[in-house]
């Protein structure tokens, strides 16, 4: 077999189960996992932290812009597991509240914050050997990764996921919650004149509305393995 590695590339929806199978296969087959997603949800607390998001939800884009070089985002190895940093700070948790989620997409959509971390984000997979999730990741960040996948699954087979991870976390939130912020998400992410979500032509679709963790593991690694041997 060849041991060259490769760049995967792991895009989708909210909540279509990406980074826990990106992870999984990450772990599996021994590469690097980065969360694209918790990159711009750092960016997002940090603006939230410094009162640059007004109170009708919007940017205050010039100010955020100029702040980027002050935005020091990195991950720290922890367990099987990784940690975002932000300014040396963990925020793991901070970022995954559902008030982050309702600001990252309109944070995500401003082209200086996408260049800012498509470069971070292309430095990350300068010696291959990456999976990376996200919304660009295929079309913008690796064109060239020789494994795309583009994840899907009905809006409410998403929020219900959602919803459980964010009450098993104490989250005080409702179904309609979570489910009106992965259908606010996806139309800004789909309709963003900078990078928008789409699926790569040369992405593998997987729709895993109906499919158990293990079945979508087991997906994720066989379409790996047939890449590999196609490569000897
Ligand atoms: O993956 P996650 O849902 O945590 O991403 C949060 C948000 O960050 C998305 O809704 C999207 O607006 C943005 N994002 C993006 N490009 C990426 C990853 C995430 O625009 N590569």
């Amino acid at each position: 077999m060849s041991s060259e590695k490769i760049i995967i590339a792991i895009d989708g929806y909210s909540s279509s189960g990406k980074s826990t199978m990106a992870r999984r296969l990450a772990k599996e087959i021994g590469y690097r996992y980065i969360d694209s997603g918790a990159m711009y949800r750092a960016v997002t607390l940090y603006a939230m932290r410094n009162s640059m998001i007004e109170a009708d939800g919007s940017v205050i884009t010039a100010a955020l812009v100029e702040a980027l070089p002050d935005i020091h985002i990195d991950f720290k190895v922890d367990g099987d597991g990784q940690l975002t940093m932000l300014n040396g700070e963990i925020v793991e948790n901070a970022i995954r509240t559902l008030e982050v989620s309702n600001h990252v997409s309109p944070v995500a959509a401003i082209p200086a914050v996408r260049h800012a971390l498509v470069k971070m984000q292309r430095e990350m997979g300068k010696t291959k050997g990456i999976v990376m999730d996200g919304r660009d990741i295929g079309t913008v960040v690796f064109p060239q990764a020789e494994m795309k996948v583009f994840c899907n699954a009905t809006p409410e087979r998403r929020a219900e996921r959602r919803f459980k991870e964010l009450t098993a976390k104490g989250a005080d939130v409702t179904y309609e919650d979570v489910l009106a912020n992965v259908m606010e998400r996806d139309h800004i992410d789909m309709t963003r004149e900078e990078s928008p979500l789409r699926c790569a032509d040369d992405a593998v679709m997987l729709d895993n509305s109906a499919m158990t963790l293990d079945e979508q593991n087991e997906w994720l690694l066989n379409l790996y393995n047939s890449i590999i041997a196609k490569q000897k």
